[in-house]
């Protein structure tokens, strides 16, 4: 019988094991379209995301979106996470940023009453979702947001900008605690960022650019 409870017990910790915290399960229509650079892109993506330890990720193939994300509900709870990408010019920027949809899913399905952890939760909303991707880690900055305003400037030579936003959407995030129009405050300070060469120009020289500022 002891012997028997053990077994058993051990083959528990086993089943655990062959689900690591986080992992994946491709479609088999991915599967087929999978490279090799957008697999080690997922899996790389994946540990900067500890909150879906213990979820197995169903990754699809779409053509038509850049990505998309689900949370599958069967009788309220949480069924399944599911994201769908886009093989070809995929980016880190779109792997993190539908999967930072995976945990507004998740933040709107554990909803608490707790103040508290109202402010560590994700709000739902697409630019919210742009935020808190860049905020994640610069490996997320690869490319520009898609919902977030930026100036056509900043999208043109986001590499130069990127870093700069990210320490802003850091800050925004920081802000919401007391601000709520914390995105505004965002895209204001992303706009003054973009103008911000500009202050080093002498004013007669600055009356010379083609376009008003
Ligand atoms: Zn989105």
């Amino acid at each position: 019988m002891r012997r028997r409870a053990a077994g058993f017990k051990m083959n528990n910790i086993h089943l655990r094991e062959t689900f690591p915290p986080g992992s994946f399960r491709f479609t088999a229509l991915m599967s087929k379209r999978l490279t090799r650079r957008a697999q080690e892109m997922i899996e790389r993506s994946l540990p900067h995301f500890p909150e879906l330890n213990g979820h197995v990720i169903t990754v699809g193939y779409t053509r038509k979106h850049l990505g998309s994300a689900t949370v599958i509900y069967r009788k309220g709870a949480i069924s399944g996470l599911a994201i769908r990408l886009k093989v070809r010019k995929l980016t880190y920027q779109t792997i993190g940023h539908e999967l930072t949809h995976l945990l507004q899913g998740l933040s709107h399905a554990r909803r608490s009453r707790a103040r508290a952890a109202d402010a560590a939760k994700i709000p739902s909303g697409e630019k919210q979702c742009d935020i808190w991707t860049l905020a994640r880690h610069e490996l997320f900055c690869d490319d520009a947001p898609t919902y977030l305003r930026l100036p056509r400037v900043m999208r043109e030579s986001w590499p130069a900008h990127a870093a700069a936003v990210r320490a802003l959407c850091i800050r925004a995030i920081n802000k919401r605690k007391t601000h709520r129009r914390y995105i505004r405050w965002l895209e204001a300070e992303i706009r003054a960022l973009a103008n911000a060469p500009l202050k080093d120009v002498p004013p007669h020289q600055q009356l010379e650019l083609p376009w008003p500022s």
